[in-house]
């Protein structure tokens, strides 16, 4: 994880990740812990790098 300062304070925020869908290849990003594919409702899903 990395960790980003700037002007929040210590306001908890939550970034969403970028995933892939491993099921139908499709890229989103999502928060929470149990996300899952928009398009296939798939949660076998690959974590992506922030670009
Ligand atoms: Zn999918």
């Amino acid at each position: 994880m990395c960790s980003v300062g700037g002007p929040f304070g210590d306001e908890e925020i939550v970034w969403p990740k970028n995933y892939r869908c491993s099921a139908c290849g499709k890229k989103f990003k999502a928060v929470g812990e149990d996300p899952a594919c928009p398009a296939c409702q798939s949660s076998d899903l690959e974590e992506l790098p922030d670009d």
